[in-house]
């Protein structure tokens, strides 16, 4: 079929809007007629990165309507309103079996070769083919996905407000539920207040929280971080972060602390401002060129863990399914996440904004089908 979407042809030029084909579903796969799909700071990374794959069709996060399936497909059916997750995986792999599903491999190398998970391509124009981004490609009016990218949703579920469900909320949210296990009445603090450490604040709200202490170095989203939850704020350009969640904790420290700032200073704060015997995750992606350095001493008897979280530990099936739920209960902010509907044309303004550094990062442009 013929379709439009924005296409990628060379690092760090706009998309340009042209008419694409996409094959049929294969047997294990899903035709999705997006009707949403989020800007993630993601796809201007990969729009950036010399390694992406060109030409190809981005995008991560989308919502639509089942239209076709393929002839193992069972899980989903024509009409079905689906969220997307870029993390299918395969259900029998030694980490799948583990119930980690979020480590599954199966999607590593398609990911990286811009291919489903057959190591093809549905995606081409005039013979010639496009390359797939995270397994989805949703800058596009359909979609087609692997059946275990898709999470079926209630049909009162909005679709522009799930396609935001698949990547930070995911990420955030199951950072603080799923990663740090946050248990009712407990202290949290959380750096990084973006896309991701919006919705930690979110699941350490959701998780029962009494104490939530956003840190970050912009005032515009440490303020925004108390519409979400947070009950405490820690400019951490003005104040030393440790001494001040200390402060804030007669002494000891929070019990749960979550770095999703991509910072490794915030990280080794992250760390020392946690309490003994609690727990540190960090969820955002560090410059693989640093360290993150530790205090050695004493490592041993403060008994606190160190947990590196990709994905939120998430189970797409079961925890984007519960973050729609948590949304049509009124429990999960997503409305005020969507700073403005944008149709597809207007896809390279939405990058544009991410260059604004004044700009907060917090919440997302939403294209429209
Ligand atoms: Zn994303
Ligand atoms: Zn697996």
């Amino acid at each position: 079929m013929r379709m439009k979407a924005a296409v990628m042809r060379e690092v760090g030029k706009p998309l340009t809007i042209e008419q694409v084909e996409l094959a049929s579903p294969g047997p294990n796969e899903v035709l999705v007629k997006i009707e949403a799909s989020g800007v993630c700071h993601s796809d201007m990374n990969s729009l950036m990165d010399t390694s992406t794959p060109t030409p190809s069709i981005l995008g991560h996060e989308g919502a639509g309507i089942v239209v076709g399936i393929g002839s193992n497909v069972r899980h989903v059916k024509a009409g079905d309103k689906v969220a997307l997750s870029w993390v299918p995986f395969c259900g029998v792999c030694p980490f799948c079996e583990q119930g980690q599903v979020h480590l599954c491999e199966i999607a590593f190398g398609p990911m990286f070769d811009g291919t489903l998970l057959d190591g093809t391509s549905r995606l081409s124009q005039a013979g010639q083919k496009l390359y797939h981004y995270s397994l989805l490609s949703t800058f596009a009016e359909f979609a087609v996905v692997a059946e275990r990218s898709c999470v079926k949703l209630p049909d009162e579920m909005p679709l522009i407000q799930a396609s935001l469900l698949g990547c930070g909320v995911a990420t955030g949210y199951g950072a603080a539920v799923n990663a740090a296990k946050v248990t009712p009445g407990s202290s949290v603090a959380i750096f990084g207040i973006g896309g991701v450490g919006i919705n930690a604040i979110q699941g350490a709200r959701i998780a029962g929280a009494s104490q939530i202490i956003a840190c970050d170095v912009k005032p515009k989203n440490l303020e925004l971080a108390r519409a979400y939850g947070a009950t405490h704020t820690i400019n951490v350009a003005e104040q030393n972060a440790v001494q001040a969640l200390k402060d804030l904790t007669g002494g000891y420290g929070v019990q749960f602390a979550i770095d999703a700032s991509g910072n490794t200073n915030a990280g080794s704060s992250a760390w020392q401002g946690t309490r003994k015997g609690g727990t540190t995750v960090v969820v955002g992606a560090y410059d693989p060129k640093k360290e993150l350095s530790l205090p050695a001493g004493g490592f041993h008897r403060v008994g606190k863990t160190l947990k590196g979280s990709f994905y939120g530990d998430v189970h797409p099936l079961r925890d984007i399914a519960t973050l729609a739920q948590l949304y049509l209960d009124g429990k999960l902010m997503l409305d005020e996440l969507i700073l403005e509907k944008i149709q597809l044309e207007d896809i390279n303004k939405a990058f544009d904004s991410f260059h604004d550094c004044n700009c907060v990062n917090v919440g997302r442009s939403v294209i429209v089908f």
